[in-house]
């Protein structure tokens, strides 16, 4: 970027560069305050779906949109790291906005201004920048979610025009986005379905690309998006879909895989919010005479909070480095699971420790308390369940160690993750017997995770992350990892009784 280049197509003009998006960063905060907190506006409307106009209003008048649209279409040109920032400041004030943010430059703009084709970005980016547009991506299926290579939905070409047929649900931002990327598989001659995945830029507004809203579901939480089932029917020209590097499903990996890396801005915001508003309850709350920031439990979970919060600090920074645009992130899947199952643990967890904290009042969906344990909850669940992240995580490292011909998990973690394994070798100084039954897969996968998280947080502090910090989240990171690792040791094959009726009412005995 150079210092030259500036954005004058904004209400703002910003310089194009680190101090430029310092500056944009602080007014989007103030814009935020403005659209969130005058007059309470998040009391009254947390609770009720959708954003009022005005607020939409006051939180699109700085085009955070923009960020990552290159320079050339009137974008700020912005990389992994500053969304990671922007989406962090957002989720401090709305887990909700921090994710049609996400959304938004995640899973629409950054892949299309990847691998859309130059002739149709010029539209559609101008309509982000000048008309405010939002876009967002349609992968899941009724009957294919964590299955989402055997989607059904189909495409068929002739002349030019793609012809897509199928329904999506659960896509973020449905009936409200402009632009969605489509997933679709091409239909064969025998009416089969090729195994690869193609992607296309579907425009609602064109006649024949409107997507038909069936029904709205009623989400748990975040209650400012649209969640529902949509059919597709659409035709959309050649020019409109997305040309991979080598092969679809490589694109959608590398488009995955991004979004999963850039989570920890969206976890690290929300956690810092719950941190605190934590300290700030517990300092001014009495209980039995006695302020509840004094008492010995209540400091192991501020200290816990505030781990999660160095540890999302430390995924935010590694994120920076390895995830932009321009890296092919597909085979990074070992590293981009970690960042997104851990991140959406600490985030649910945050919440839930937060909630305890501050008791019955906390129960309601307009305190920060109870809307954040709805609203972080489905972090664990979409772009790839939590319970199959770490079951392909820990596959992922026996891979590795077989390859390697290594069975002891010490010997191998020096290599992997040498800064954690040099300070914890007592712990993990065992040779692994395979195969596991899957559960064992998700523990072990959970026992990497922490470890890897040990190992950045240590690469943390090598830049210099204050020293208190990092020395708690060690603490708090070294008991979960001791906790983890007796879970993986402790034998359990228990199934359940599915038809358990008879012989089991307490009342009879
Ligand atoms: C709030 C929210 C936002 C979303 N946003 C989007 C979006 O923008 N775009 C989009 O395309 N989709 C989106 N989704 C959909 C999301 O990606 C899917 O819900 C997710 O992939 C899981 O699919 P499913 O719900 O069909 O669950 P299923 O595939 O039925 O899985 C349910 C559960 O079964 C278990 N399970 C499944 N497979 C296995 C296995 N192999 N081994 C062990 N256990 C297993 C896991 O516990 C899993 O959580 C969103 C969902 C939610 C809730």
């Amino acid at each position: 970027m150079s210092e030259q280049q500036t954005r004058v197509d904004q209400p703002v003009n910003y310089q194009i560069n680190e101090k430029g998006f310092r500056n944009f960063l602080e007014d989007f905060k103030a814009s935020m305050k403005r659209a969130f907190h005058e007059d309470d506006k998040i009391d009254q409307f947390c609770s009720t779906r959708g954003l009022p106009p005005a607020v939409l209003t006051e939180l699109m008048s700085l085009n955070p949109m923009s960020l990552c649209i290159p320079i050339e279409y009137g974008g700020f040109n912005g990389n992994v790291k500053e969304n990671i920032a922007l989406v962090s400041a957002a989720s401090y004030e709305s887990l909700a906005l921090s994710l049609t943010l996400g959304i938004n430059n995640g899973l629409f703009i950054q892949p299309f201004a990847k691998y859309g084709q130059e002739s149709a970005k010029a539209k559609v980016f101008e309509q982000f920048v000048e008309s405010r547009k939002m876009g967002g991506l349609m992968i899941t299926e009724p009957d294919f979610g964590s299955d989402a290579l055997n989607m059904i939905t189909s495409c068929t070409v002739k002349d030019g025009i793609y012809h897509l047929r199928g329904k999506k649900h659960w896509a973020g931002l449905t009936g409200m986005a402009d632009y969605w990327i489509l997933t679709a598989r091409r239909r064969t001659e025998s009416n089969g379905l090729m195994r690869d995945i193609e992607m296309f830029v579907c425009d609602v507004n064109e006649p024949e690309q409107k997507i038909v809203v069936e029904e709205y579901f009623e989400n748990l939480g975040l209650y400012q998006i649209p969640y529902g089932r949509n059919h597709i029917d659409v035709y959309i020209p050649e020019e409109k879909k997305l040309v991979p590097k080598t092969n679809g499903i490589q694109m959608m990996l590398d488009l995955l895989h991004r979004s999963r890396f850039q989570f920890p801005g969206m976890g690290l915001g929300i956690i810092k919010r719950i941190l605190d508003e934590a300290i700030a309850h517990t300092k001014s709350r009495l209980v039995s005479n006695k302020h509840l920031f004094d008492y010995d439990q209540v400091q192991h979970r501020l200290s816990r909070l505030q781990a999660n919060f160095t540890i999302c600090s430390a995924f935010c920074l590694k994120s920076g480095e390895i995830a932009g645009v321009e890296n092919d992130l597909s085979g990074l899947g070992l590293e981009a699971n970690i960042t997104k199952s851990v991140t959406s643990d600490m985030m649910q967890e945050s919440a839930q420790s937060l909630l305890q904290l501050v008791g019955a009042k906390g129960y309601k969906l307009n305190h920060i308390a109870g809307r954040s344990v709805v609203d972080s909850r489905p972090f664990q669940i979409f772009e790839g369940s939590n319970d199959i992240l770490y079951n392909q995580i820990a596959e992922s490292v026996l891979k590795l160690m077989k390859t390697a011909k290594e069975k002891s998990l010490l010997t191998f973690l020096k290599g992997y993750a040498s800064r954690a394994a040099d300070r914890i070798h007592e712990m993990i100084n065992f040779d692994l017997e395979t195969p596991f039954a899957q559960r064992k897969l998700v523990e072990f996968g959970q026992v990497i995770s922490r470890i890897v998280s040990m190992d950045l947080v240590l690469y943390l502090e090598e830049k210099g992350f204050r020293k208190d910090l990092i020395d708690n989240a060690l603490i708090v990171l070294r008991q979960e990892i001791s906790t983890l690792i007796n879970n993986f040791h402790f034998a359990n094959n228990a199934v359940v009784v599915a038809d358990y009726d008879e012989k089991s009412f307490w009342l009879d005995f």
